[in-house]
């Protein structure tokens, strides 16, 4: 019998036996009811229950969809009446106004109705969180309500590094140790190629050696990608569990988790450390929900680290007035700074291409640094821009263009890091993944929007990142100066000051 089918006929059996109205015949009762109940009565934990290890397994410290639990719903049922699991109700509606409790959507337009195959009535649903399963009014969350799990760690030596840390980096690295501990906050900012990961190894070591549950959240998937082999090297022994849209799929736990936001949202009071990397990396509206899930994943005592090149206006407002306790790394670890952007005027650069020409100074820019044999990135403001860029200047130079959706992104960014390419022309999404030594950068069109002074900064910070060549020059082509611009060189002054 297929699922839903199922829990349309015995859904009701989930509801505590006395919150049920007695006189009601069991069979003119449906599935929609349940959406239809106030509340959910819990009842008390029955100790003398002998559980299911499994169910406590795949279920503790997490807030799941039915459907997202390969378990006879028989066997939740009978927990529920033990009080092993505890429901919530998905989709609410209060005061007028629909809730997801999921995701902590409240914006109504982000909600829909259909006529629901489940409840088979007209239903509203959450479109904020839908790429994650359906939370509907009709669909409870599932939730343990019993004793805690700990996934075990079989081995005593949990970091394997022999890394040095800079001086700035050791003294970042106490203060993880310390907010770990202590279950505080902290801001770790630190400049772009500052080794920021570094930092973190010997806090959470401590944190695992206390049997506390770390969670890495990030925006970006990008981001999950790129710290799990590196953090699957320095802790062997720790089963590290990477979560992502399209991530392998496990019912196996981990006390060391690595996150999307998104993935996040299937916790609940999980971790006692958060570490937050790259907070800043998408807009205003997405944090919303980084917040939500976050601070519903954390235990009630928990460590929050926010780690950072470029923290919000809200971050630095808190730092600033001494709310958010803040360590700063304005020093890269090869210990040269950052190079300071500049800025060069390249008039109506849209009629330009338009005409299928580029700028004579970008050109000459470009030129420059392929007779020089020096690689470079180029970033525009558009898919289309890019494209149109490619096109005009794959005539003189051995050029490719890149952007989020490409199915030829990473063998694109392979060849230009193979050094087969002059210069790669790319949106804002290698603003911050790709590291190649030696070279420079460009903005082309650096007053549009999407050129914010977090990503300015970031793009900057691609520039010197190694040792070996810890200059490089960037340039930001604009046809008319913004205040984002303007910000992004004061910061990275700054940066460079207090280094000093
Ligand atoms: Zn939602
Ligand atoms: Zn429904």
């Amino acid at each position: 019998m297929k699922f839903a089918a199922f829990f349309y006929q015995h859904g009701l059996k989930l509801l505590h036996p006395e919150s049920l109205p007695i006189d009601q015949d069991p069979a003119s009762l449906s599935f929609a009811s349940i959406g239809k109940m106030p509340s959910f009565d819990h009842p008390p934990l029955d100790l003398d229950y002998t559980f299911s290890h499994s169910l406590q397994q795949a279920l503790h410290d997490k807030l799941l969809l039915l459907s997202e639990l390969p378990f006879p719903i028989q066997l939740l049922h009978e927990h529920y009446l033990h009080g092993y699991v505890g429901f919530m109700k998905s989709v609410v509606l209060q005061e007028g106004t629909y809730i997801c409790n999921r995701c902590g959507n409240h914006e109504q337009r982000l909600f829909a109705q259909i006529l629901c195959a489940r409840c088979g009535e007209e239903c509203t649903y959450c479109r904020k969180c839908v790429t994650m399963g359906r939370a509907s009014e009709c669909t409870p969350l599932v939730y343990w309500r019993g004793s805690e799990w700990h996934a075990p760690i079989s081995s005593d030596q949990l970091l394997v590094w022999n890394g040095v840390l800079t001086p700035e980096q050791s003294q970042a690295s106490e203060q993880v140790i310390e907010a770990v501990l202590g279950r505080k906050r902290l801001l770790v900012w630190a400049v772009c190629g500052s080794g920021k990961t570094e930092i973190l190894y010997r806090g959470i070591e401590e944190a695992l050696k206390q049997q506390m549950r770390v969670c890495i959240a990030t925006p970006r998937t990008d981001v999950v990608l790129e710290l799990e082999p590196r953090l699957k090297r320095v802790f062997p022994n720790v089963p590290i569990l990477s979560l992502y849209s399209g991530s392998p799929r496990t019912e196996l736990d981990s006390p060391f988790v690595i996150s999307t936001t998104h993935q996040l949202l299937r916790y609940r009071h999980a971790f006692d450390v958060v570490i937050i990397d790259e907070v800043d990396a998408f807009p205003y509206s997405y944090d919303n929900m980084l917040a939500f899930a976050v601070n519903r994943a954390k235990k009630r005592h928990a460590s929050t680290v926010f780690l950072t090149a470029t923290p919000n206006k809200q971050l630095k407002k808190e730092a600033a007035s001494g709310e958010l306790p803040v360590v700063k790394i304005p020093v890269r670890y090869h210990r040269h700074p950052m190079p300071v952007p500049r800025f060069i005027w390249c008039g109506n650069w849209e009629k330009l291409l338009k005409k299928r020409k580029v700028p004579i100074v970008v050109l000459e820019w470009l030129q420059k640094r392929t007779s020089e044999n020096k690689q470079c990135l180029l970033f525009v403001p558009t898919v289309d821009i890019a494209v149109q860029l490619e096109e005009i200047l794959s005539v003189r130079f051995k050029v490719a263009s890149v952007y989020s959706e490409d199915p030829e992104r990473k063998k694109k960014v392979e060849q230009f890091r193979r050094g087969e390419l002059n210069m790669l022309i790319t949106t804002t999404i290698l603003e911050r993944g790709v590291t190649v030594p030696n070279i420079d950068v460009a903005v082309f069109g650096a007053e549009h929007s999407v050129f914010t002074e977090s990503a300015l900064v970031q793009i900057a910070g691609r520039v010197g990142r190694s040792a070996e060549f810890p200059d490089g020059d960037v340039c930001f082509f604009h046809f008319g100066k913004t205040k984002a611009m303007l910000d992004s060189v004061r910061h990275i002054v700054e940066m460079n000051q207090y280094a000093r």
